[in-house]
């Protein structure tokens, strides 16, 4: 019977169009010769990595891996590292100081989206980032589960996805907002309250494609300008009770540190955001292992819509005490995931937010080392992330040495998804 299922025959067809790509190449395998190799976790000059069919095969010091069969690929001046993995976009939005976030979810048709997403898509891959962590369509629905599917099936390039179809909110809490409250506005996820329709938007969600279910705990709620919690603890539990029956996690916007405690104490693996984040808050998070995903480049580009002009005025508040936080949860030994909030600003830029980690106040290999071993493990993608025999041959190598200069992050030279160049 599992053969009948619509998933093992898309998957079938994929790997048709896989070989086929592969004979193209005309190889069986590649023996890549940078300068350096990041693992994911440390820093080995000198090292080759040989590539079979879509996986790692061997990593080592040159003398040490043959190149017996293999082409190679001569990649001097490089550091050769895992390919990033994005752990906060949203492929369905694109920068708001072209479109407004409402107008996008109101006002554009979700062809349109669906259309600028496939661009968006291969922007992704092409700066480097093999995997995104994509967390809501912002009111186009499923949209999310074709655009992987199209990836998957090799019709469009771009990133391996994580999906979470429409994230989940409670009723009124959400956006657009600022309307008569004699109509309806579609709101950009799904509302969901309660015992009965929280299970079943979970279920329905999961059902649909998603890999992990998104909640928002918090938001700027009716009429006050200020975000206030949302779902209660018992809510959030429950949600994660039934996420978790399926083997899925759940992700949580929360920028309150109620709606950051609710979200730690009810077994949420991330909080997004995190920006009214306390040192009590901190401990919790680093006592339950919940992952913090800061998301500083969306902050950065905002204050820059409403008017900073970066480099020039002083910073903004805002942006101060978002230091502070930033500061608070390194102190405090949070994990700190990498994931910018992509879309907020231009999709390919995902670098930002990893250039402002450091400016933050993180050091470069330490930010490396969030972007690929540490997503992939909070992630739970155990098939990626390092740069280790039989893992998948998702690759990236820039100009330089990020784990120094961390802008030599943004001067991708060759990009591998799979054991396939996307971009040499
Ligand atoms: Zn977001």
């Amino acid at each position: 019977m599992l053969l009948l299922v619509p998933d093992s025959i898309l998957l079938s067809v994929g790997q048709k169009n896989y070989s086929v790509s592969r004979r193209q190449q005309d190889a069986v395998g590649y023996l890549l010769r940078p300068d350096r190799v990041f693992d994911g976790e440390t820093m080995h000059e000198g090292w080759v990595v040989r590539v079979k069919d879509d996986k790692i095969e061997a990593a080592g010091p040159a003398n040490s891996v043959s190149a017996t069969g293999a082409t190679v690929v001569d990649l001097k001046g490089t550091t050769l590292m895992p390919g990033l993995i994005e752990g906060h976009s949203h492929l369905l939005l694109h920068p708001y100081n072209e479109t407004p976030w409402d107008d996008q979810v109101l006002k554009e048709a979700r062809s349109l989206r669906v259309a600028r997403a496939t661009v968006h898509a291969k922007k992704t891959l092409e700066a480097g980032f093999t995997t995104v962590r994509d967390l809501g369509t912002e009111g186009a629905d499923y949209d999310d589960v074709g655009l992987k599917q199209a990836i998957n099936k090799g019709i469009i390039p771009g990133p391996r996805m994580m999906i979470v179809t429409r994230a989940l909110i409670a009723t009124g809490s959400y956006a657009p907002k600022g309307f008569s409250p004699d109509i309806d506005v579609p709101q950009g996820a799904e509302e969901a309250d309660g015992h009965d329709a929280l299970i079943q938007a979970v279920r329905r969600q999961i059902g649909k494609g998603a890999d992990a279910i998104k909640i928002y705990a918090d938001y700027r709620w009716g009429l006050m300008a200020e975000s206030r919690p949302t779902y209660t603890l018992d809510e959030i539990k429950l949600i994660v009770e039934t996420a978790r029956s399926s083997g899925r996690g759940v992700v949580a916007h929360a920028s309150t540190a109620e709606g950051m405690r609710r979200a730690i104490l009810g077994g949420c693996e991330t909080v997004e955001h995190g920006d009214a984040g306390t040192p009590d808050i901190f401990a919790l998070m680093k006592q339950h292992g919940t992952a913090l995903c800061p998301t500083l480049a969306a902050g950065d580009a905002i204050s820059q819509y409403r008017g900073w002009k970066k480099g020039q005025d002083p910073e903004p508040e805002r942006l101060k005490q978002k230091r502070d936080i930033f500061k608070q949860a390194l102190a405090a030994g949070v994990t700190i995931c990498a994931g910018g909030d992509v879309g907020v600003f231009s999709h390919g830029d995902n670098a930002r937010e990893l250039l402002l980690m450091v400016d933050y106040g993180m050091k470069p290999i330490d930010v490396m080392r969030s972007v690929t071993s540490i997503n992939a493990d909070v992630f739970k993608l155990t098939d990626r992330g390092r740069i280790r025999p039989g893992l998948l041959a998702d690759l990236v190598a820039v100009q330089g040495d990020p784990t120094k200069t961390i802008a030599d992050v943004q001067r991708v030279q060759m990009v591998m998804k799979g054991g396939v160049f996307s971009k040499r």
